[in-house]
């Protein structure tokens, strides 16, 4: 099985009405472990990359390694795809190397950055240009393409904006009519990072009901989606960590939000918390060992139950036979068709 476009995936997700998971990946035991999770379940997969794992793999090394994640598995459904492209040239160096899908986050500049690194909102109309030129490219290649509207707050490797400004349910429409997008990604109230709410968050569910029927035929996407389990916090902080207390989107909101029409959430920070408290504490009970193949085999089973776990409460569990995968060259002639996206 090839690698299929994002928009197939998601496609699928929405008829039958279950969520995928879109998992940050930057090494191999990350993706092994994603892979493992997504066999066992039979779901399909999103792997993503955000330009700051791209800059750390030398970009050809996480394409090889996501790669090899196909061959291995010829029966699961996997787009790979940029997570916040900040421009039209960070999108086509992930297209040119096979990326069947590219996220464009024309809501924040990412080329403007204040005093402390963070990064202005754009306008719509702004939004709407720089989105625009990356869907026209993309899509005469067949690759799927995911906006953004409104800005999410915390951080997500240099995803910083200066200010969370939730989704506008009218500007949905024109942003949707006039880039052609597959997907959008919603700012409902969650954020970036570990750090996410002192409390259980509130999220603008009713938002996603109001995008949903205004713009029925685009893919809607929930950013900053890690559930932060305290488990995973305080296995860090057993072993020598200092992670503050804090709280991420709990499992029922996700499924909630997957039940109003969500069908891609990004999860990056529970694989991360899950990795850092494997390693931690296997150190800290084999002060002995130096084979890294040791904590980094035991980080990959912790990656991989967690993940496993989120393939189970997405509902993505059994789906992964559902469909043939479409080519590249299968979307080109659909996007040439002039097909409403
Ligand atoms: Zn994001």
């Amino acid at each position: 099985m090839p690698l299929t476009p994002m928009k197939q995936i998601l496609d699928e997700a929405k008829t039958i009405g279950y969520g995928v998971g879109a998992y940050n990946v930057n090494n191999m035991e990350q993706i092994q472990a994603i892979l493992q999770a997504a066999r066992e379940t039979q779901s399909p997969v999103i792997l993503q990359a955000s330009k700051g794992a791209l800059e750390y793999t030398s970009m050809v090394y996480i394409k090889h390694l996501m790669l090899a994640a196909v061959e291995e598995n010829p029966e699961i459904p996997l787009a790979m795809h940029l997570d916040h492209g900040p421009n039209l040239g960070v999108c086509k160096q992930a297209i040119a190397l096979g990326f069947t899908s590219v996220m464009i986050d024309g809501s924040i500049d990412y080329d403007v950055s204040d005093k402390k690194g963070k990064h202005p909102a754009r306008t719509l109309e702004e939004n709407i240009r720089v989105t625009k030129e990356v869907v026209d490219y993309a899509h005469s290649m067949g690759v799927s393409v995911e906006g953004e509207l409104g800005t999410l707050g915390g951080i997500e490797d240099e995803t910083v904006a200066s200010e969370v400004l939730l989704t506008d349910p009218d500007e949905a429409v024109e942003f949707v009519e006039r880039t052609g997008v597959d997907a959008l990604a919603l700012a409902i109230g969650t954020s970036h990072g570990a750090y996410k709410f002192k409390h259980e968050p509130t999220l603008a569910m009713d938002l996603i009901d109001e995008v949903r029927a205004n713009v029925p035929n685009t893919a809607l996407v929930m950013h900053g989606s890690s559930s932060v389990p305290s488990e995973l916090v305080d296995v860090i902080n057993q072993y020598g960590g200092k992670l503050d207390k804090t709280m991420g989107v709990p499992i029922p909101a996700i499924q909630e939000a997957v039940k109003r029409g969500i069908t891609k959430i990004n999860v990056d920070t529970d694989g991360r918390l899950a990795c850092t408290g494997s390693i931690r504490k296997y150190l800290g009970e084999h002060p002995d060992v130096f084979d890294q193949r040791k904590y980094l085999g035991a980080s990959r089973v912790a990656i991989y139950e967690v993940i496993k776990s989120k393939m189970i409460d997405f509902h993505t569990e059994g789906h992964a036979g559902d469909y043939k995968p479409l080519t590249l060259d299968d979307m080109k002639e659909f996007y040439a068709q002039g097909v409403a996206s």
